[in-house]
């Protein structure tokens, strides 16, 4: 890495002096060196009671796993701190909330073949992996990351059924982290993806170019753009995150000419403003990275305390859509409990309806005429 940010220079100093620019920029290193109990996290943090508790919890909850170049950007001595939010568990993560769910997608009935779910004739989200560099608070596939199920020796009939069904076009892997399957294998599985000559798209989801930006290697890099169309959508929650590591990343990425776009999920107290959601969205996009989703949180269990009610939501999304240009605005969506698909939501622009014309509203509250074609 060429440079890197002052927090992360002092936070390696304090933590891990002995630690050479080379181990420290390897991923796997990163990752064998993660924060995943509290006597680690006891170490580098000041923590809070709520903190404390949650880490006391063992076994059954979603495990707890922060590679130090992530945990260098947290601000020890805050529990509030949103990028601390985002990965260190709080008891409020053992409190059931109305409408929770394990599986409030219904991504268990729509799961055609084991790590396949299908909700849409033309595309399907296929589960590389069950693992993740870092375990979000908030996963809305909870239920199943971190070893919680069983998600391997599955591709072969993930394929199979791919490629049996023609009226799939676009294939979007995801997880876990896709990017925890070491390059040669996720080579072998794009390989095959690609061999299915009805697949034209093929989509990544992945938050390691926030979270593990040394994983973005020249190798990585190179393997991916030998199959384009390639989509890179990554996930991203606060602007904190584009550390000079994340744009050098995202700049290989896009340098290669993969596309990329960006989903983020609003949370109580770590994004939840116009100011922070405003900043994220223009930076991913001077980034070259196009903010596509903004996902209410969705209800899996012991959320409650990251959850925005969907009235603030749509009243950030107005006042955003007054502030930044369209190519900054993602789509703010609710997945829909049940199993519906992602269902936008958004400010009433559409107010009524006169003899010949239909009543406008824009963000600035102001209301327009519109002569509507008979
Ligand atoms: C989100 C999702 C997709 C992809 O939806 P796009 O709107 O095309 O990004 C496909 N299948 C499932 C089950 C999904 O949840």
């Amino acid at each position: 890495m060429k440079s890197s940010s002052v927090a992360v220079t002092g936070f390696r100093r304090r933590f891990f002096s002995g630690v050479s620019d080379r181990q420290w920029s390897d991923w796997r290193w990163q990752l064998r060196h993660r924060l995943r109990n509290r006597a680690d996290l006891e170490r580098m943090l000041v923590l809070s009671a709520a903190e404390r508790s949650a880490l006391e919890r063992s076994g059954g909850g979603l495990p707890v796993a922060i590679p130090p170049y992530y945990a260098a950007l947290m601000n020890p001595d805050d529990p509030l701190d949103p990028l601390r939010r985002t990965l260190v568990p709080v008891v409020g993560e053992w409190q059931g909330g109305v409408g929770e769910a394990a599986d409030p997608l219904h991504e268990r009935r729509d799961t055609v073949v084991p790590g396949v779910i299908r909700r849409h004739p033309d595309r399907v989200v296929l589960l590389a992996t069950g693992v993740c560099a870092s375990y979000c608070r908030y996963c809305t596939r909870s239920r199943l990351v971190g070893g919680r199920e069983r998600l391997t020796g599955h591709w072969e009939g993930a394929l199979t059924y791919i490629a049996a069904h023609p009226e799939i076009r676009d294939v979007l892997i995801s997880g876990g982290d896709p990017w925890m399957v070491s390059t040669r294998r996720l080579d072998h599985l794009l390989t095959r993806l690609r061999a299915i000559p009805h697949i034209e798209l093929l989509r990544i989801g992945t938050r390691m170019p926030m979270v593990l930006p040394m994983r973005v290697t020249g190798k990585l890099v190179a393997m991916l753009r030998r199959y384009q169309p390639v989509v890179v959508s990554l996930h991203a929650t606060h602007p904190a995150e584009l550390t000079p590591e994340a744009m050098q990343a995202l700049a290989r990425l896009a340098d290669a000419g993969i596309m990329l776009a960006a989903q983020t999920v609003l949370l109580a107290g770590i994004n939840d403003s116009v100011a922070i959601l405003r900043e994220l969205f223009q930076q991913l996009l001077c980034n070259r990275v196009r903010p596509y989703y903004l996902y209410q949180c969705d209800p899996i269990p012991g959320s409650a305390h990251l959850r925005v009610p969907v009235d603030a939501g749509i009243a950030l999304v107005e006042r955003l859509s007054g502030e930044v240009s369209g190519l900054a605005l993602p789509r703010y969506v609710i997945d829909a409990p049940g199993g519906g698909g992602k269902i936008p939501v958004g400010p009433v622009t559409w107010v009524g309806r006169e003899p010949g014309r239909i009543l406008l509203r824009n963000p600035h509250g102001q209301i327009f005429s519109y002569p509507d074609p008979p």
